[in-house]
């Protein structure tokens, strides 16, 4: 499945976001809201379809700023599925107890922009030491793992990529993400050849490719 290559997975989308990204396609995840599912219940209900999947993607929002998210992982551990993790890297001390306890299989790992942008995400003033912090902890660990920067016009220069590359030195992947604008947003996505050529540059640090171009390298 797209979502995570090499496995047939699903999503399971968690409520709440403290950033502010100017792109965000989940707006409506940002703010608790009527009409949701309880964790308990959706691992009851992949239970009964367990044969159809192999992996899980938990994503958001952002999942680390749910308190359950470790009894929730767990629950799905004991699913025996596998299960990736998406995260804005804000919660370090979130992200160190699920790896202190092999509670996700996987990490993906949003670099929103260079440290001084995460000033215009959140009103934390240390942010982007956090999400250095994050980072850091997922090259020094086993875990599988990506990186992964939206070049959204207006907010990251592709000029920038390769010091935001040469900030995950030793990481295993780094995908630099096309945008596709949501109704409302009307910057007009980079040509997918500036995103080829910043993923050239971003490859003298680690292993980097485009992703979501309007037309895909084979
Ligand atoms: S971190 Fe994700 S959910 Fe939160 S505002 Fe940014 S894009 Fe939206």
């Amino acid at each position: 499945m797209r979502e995570w290559p090499g496995h047939v997975a699903t999503s399971l989308r968690l409520w709440g976001c403290s950033f502010r990204c100017p792109y965000c396609s989940s707006i409506d995840l940002r703010e608790p809201a009527d009409g949701g599912v309880a964790w308990n219940d959706v691992v009851a209900h992949l239970l009964l379809h367990r044969d159809m999947i192999d992996g899980v993607v938990v994503t958001g929002g952002e999942p680390t700023e749910d308190p359950d998210l470790p009894s929730l992982l767990a629950a799905l551990k004991d699913l025996d599925v596998d299960v990736r993790l998406d995260t804005n890297g804000s919660r370090p001390d979130v992200l160190a107890y699920l790896l202190a306890e092999a509670l996700c299989d996987s990490v993906a790992l949003d670099v929103k922009a260079v440290p001084a942008r995460y000033r215009e995400l959140s009103d934390e003033r240390d942010m982007a030491a956090r999400v250095s912090e994050c980072v850091d902890m997922l090259i020094a660990s086993d875990i599988e793992h990506e990186f992964r920067t939206t070049v959204v016009p207006g907010f990251v220069d592709p000029e920038e990529l390769p010091r935001i590359a040469r900030a995950l030195r030793g990481g295993r992947l780094y995908i630099l993400q096309q945008y596709h604008p949501m109704p409302g947003q009307d910057a007009a996505p980079f040509p997918d050849d500036v995103l080829r050529q910043a993923a050239r540059a971003c490859s003298r640090f680690l292993p980097t490719s485009p992703r979501g171009l309007t037309i895909e390298d084979d």
